[in-house]
């Protein structure tokens, strides 16, 4: 069997896992272990998209080893597409021309794919986007912009969305890419986003950030005032008002919309239906499902 088959075979087994509830967890220990031994190389990855499977995995499972494992691999193979010229090195057996201008055919393919993906930084890969690092300043802000994302959140808020990690790790990523360093700049701007983001009066951009209203390159570069109570209510009430004329028109089908993003496949392709749940003087509440994979969640 070739290492293709053997992630496909796993992979069947996994999936099963990620729609079933909390069972069979060590046996999903077991299938990342064996994932762990194969030679999985980029070619495999991406063609197998393995690593949105464990991601899933690692998303509905309460087992704390099998989600630490999954977090492993995830960011093993995250590294290596980083440096995929140079694992397609070593993947070849021969040295003879024939595998020589595979290889560098198979290279040229791979740096288009990098080229692509850096075009469109918008464009989900078979990956959350990369942005793996071990600087102690980076992961700690991160830390912190997760707990901030997290604040006032009931036990079902992130059903369905990106986790406040990811979240975090979003934000942090295209904060530092604005001044490719940690130093107080980027300091400031982190903080300003956590004393935002915890500020009880505004839970708004919490919910705005978390549901994708609000990208988080948007949320890196927003001023105090935008980020303020009136700025978060703007955008929500348009898009309540939106909501309310297509309700009019079209009161089955939900409204489509771009403005959020489903936290599962990150795309932006959504079709939302608002419902008085309680009384009539509390929020409405949004029901929300994904177009592309069918990921459903809500908020309000
Ligand atoms: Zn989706």
């Amino acid at each position: 069997m070739s290492v293709e088959e053997e992630v496909m075979r796993i992979q069947k087994k996994l999936s099963k896992m990620t729609s079933e509830d909390g069972s069979g967890q060590e046996q999903a220990l077991d299938l990342l272990k064996e994932l762990q031994n194969l030679k999985i190389n980029l070619d495999v990855l991406t063609k197998t998209r393995i690593g949105m499977t464990v991601n899933a995995l690692r998303k509905s499972s309460k087992d704390d080893e099998v989600i630490g494992l999954a977090k492993t691999l995830i960011k093993h193979w995250k590294k290596f597409l980083n440096s995929s010229t140079d694992n397609s090195k070593s993947s070849s057996s021969s040295d003879n021309k024939e595998s020589k201008k595979e290889e560098k055919k198979k290279e040229e393919k791979q740096e288009k794919k990098e080229k692509e993906r850096e075009k469109d930084k918008k464009l989900p890969s078979s990956f959350p986007p990369s942005s793996v690092t071990t600087d102690s300043v980076r992961l700690k802000c991160r830390e912190m912009l997760a707990a901030a994302i997290k604040t006032d959140a009931k036990d079902d808020d992130f059903d369905g969305c990106a986790t406040p990690d990811e979240l975090a790790e979003e934000l942090e990523e295209a904060i530092f890419q604005e001044f490719k360093n940690t130093d107080m700049r980027y300091k400031n701007r982190v903080r300003s986003r956590i004393a935002n983001l915890k500020d009880p009066k505004n839970p708004t951009l919490r919910t705005n950030f978390r549901v994708g209203a609000i990208g988080a390159h948007r949320l890196a570069t927003m001023s105090a005032e935008e980020m303020a109570n009136d700025e978060m209510k703007q955008i929500r009430d348009k898009f309540n008002k939106e909501a309310i004329n297509d309700a009019q028109l079209a009161q089955a089908q939900g409204t489509k919309t771009d403005m959020l993003k489903c936290g599962k496949c990150k795309k932006r392709n959504c079709t939302y239906n608002q419902l008085q749940t309680r009384s009539s003087d509390e929020p409405m509440t949004t029901f929300v499902l994904c177009n592309e994979c069918g990921n459903r969640w809500k908020f309000c």
